[in-house]
Parts: structure tokens; C-alpha cells; sequence
């Protein structure tokens, strides 16, 4: 089934008076049937709301929620989101496949992550858990790290058979916290699950070059001879995927 399409059907500024302090705030009219606030890193307030909505009953949603509001603000000034440290709030960005994805927050039934209109949304019952938030998404990079690279991991086995070498072991996920990948002295490949934040070609790279140690343990001549002849380009791969070190994701 289909999901409505949550893209705003129009939008408008309004504002609401909370004691001496005026609330400024974006309403996004869509296709949905509750009120939702998200509060942005540069301190704006955006509210999604059903389209026949009345500007009536949105003040007094925001109004309400005009503590969380501060709150909400008053951390975004404490912790500037230039920070690599992950709030996981609305607005907040995180890479995936190479490409930035604006973090959405939305109270909801179910506990889900999803791609969706080039936004990384989460569904969850409580929203302000930070906590059930983050592992929500590192449950769902790890599954999508599995997926993407179980893939690439064939494309890349199937190339270095050219070399004469054979894996057919798969990999392991793990954590690491200074390194893509690694191929261990009994041949297994562990691949850190923070590299679905790279481009596809870049996480081609990390794979071929642990299956090359597979031929050749270290770094010499002959393993980098052996690594330009699937892979001719694998220099601007690296570089592009050590530019990209310190954009942690999780
Ligand atoms: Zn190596």
C-alpha cells in the first residue's frame, strides 16, 4: 500500500503569543492526519499539519508545546549542529551512499525508518527519546550496510577471480573506530557498517582492497599492482573516502 504523500500542498507564516515571548512558525498543509512540530537547528519551528487545519487550533498545539520549544532551542545554542556529535533531531543532517539526507522526526504507530522524499524519516511513538531515536537508525544503517554490501561484495568477489583470487566466505559487520575494513590472517573480511555513509564506487574500494590482502598481507608494490589491475582508479576512491573520515554518521 501506497503512503499518502506527505510533500506540503502549501504553506504559510504564522505566529502565537506564549506569555511576553512571541513564537514565530512555518505551517506545511499536507495529506496527513495529525499535527506534528519540529524544531530546526537554526531555531526554526515548522509545523505539518492536515490540510483543513484551523490556524486557531495550530496555535494552541504550539503554544502548548511552547516548553519543548525553548528546550529544543536552548540545546541547538548549547550543541551548534557543526558539531560531528549526533543529536538525532529534526533537521539534523546524515549521510547515506554519499549523499546528505535531512533527519525527520515524526510521532507515529510504528517504530520505522525510511528514505522518502529525500528525507531520512523516522517514525516513532515517542519522538523526544533521543535514545530509542538513535538506535532506531543504527538498526537501520547496520540492515541497510548488510544490504548494499552483500551486494557489492559479489560485484567485487566476481572481479578479483580475474586475479585468481577466490572469497567466498562473505563478510562481517563490525564497528571500528579507525578503520573501513579489515582482512583477517584466517582470511575473513570485516567491514565497518560506517561506511554505507560513502558513495558506492568508494565502498567498491574498501571491499576490493581487503580481498586483495587475500594475495598480498601488506601494503607493498605488488599489492597495489595487484589492486590497479580491477581497479584502475582506486587512488581518487581513497582520497574521496578519507575526505569523508570525519562526517560520522552514528
Ligand atoms: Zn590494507
Amino acid at each position: 500500500m501506497k503512503k499518502p504523500d506527505e510533500q506540503a500542498i502549501y504553506s504559510s507564516q504564522q505566529s502565537v503569543l506564549f506569555g511576553q515571548t512571541e513564537i514565530c512558525y512555518g505551517v506545511n498543509y499536507c495529506d496527513r492526519k495529525t499535527l506534528a512540530i519540529h524544531v530546526y537547528p537554526d531555531g526554526q519551528v515548522i509545523v505539518d499539519a492536515p490540510k483543513n487545519a484551523s490556524s486557531q487550533a495550530i496555535a494552541e498545539k504550539v503554544k502548548k508545546r511552547a516548553t519543548w520549544i525553548f528546550k529544543q532551542r536552548l540545546q541547538f545554542e548549547a550543541y551548534p549542529p557543526a558539531l560531528p556529535q549526533r543529536q538525532y533531531v529534526s533537521g539534523e543532517s546524515h549521510r547515506y551512499l554519499g549523499r546528505q539526507y535531512r533527519l525527520q522526526i515524526n510521532q507515529g504507530i510504528m517504530e520505522q525508518v525510511k528514505l522518502m522524499h529525500g528525507r531520512l524519516m523516522v517514525e516513532t511513538v515517542n519522538p523526544e527519546k533521543t535514545e530509542k531515536v538513535k538506535a532506531l537508525l543504527q538498526d537501520w544503517y547496520r540492515l541497510r550496510a548488510k544490504a548494499v554490501f552483500s551486494e557489492r561484495y559479489d560485484v567485487c568477489v566476481r572481479q578479483v577471480a580475474k586475479l585468481g583470487i577466490e572469497h567466498q566466505k562473505g563478510f562481517q559487520l563490525r564497528f571500528m573506530s579507525k578503520r573501513w575494513g579489515s582482512c583477517t590472517n584466517q582470511g575473513n573480511i570485516i567491514l565497518n557498517p560506517e561506511l554505507i555513509a560513502a558513495p558506492k564506487d568508494c565502498i567498491d574500494y574498501v571491499i576490493t582492497h581487503e580481498l586483495c590482502h587475500l594475495k598480498e598481507r601488506n601494503h607493498s608494490q605488488a599489492f597495489y599492482k595487484l589492486l590497479a589491475g580491477v581497479m584502475k582508479d582506486w587512488e581518487e576512491k581513497r582520497k574521496r573516502l578519507n575526505e569523508m573520515v570525519e562526517v560520522r554518521f552514528v
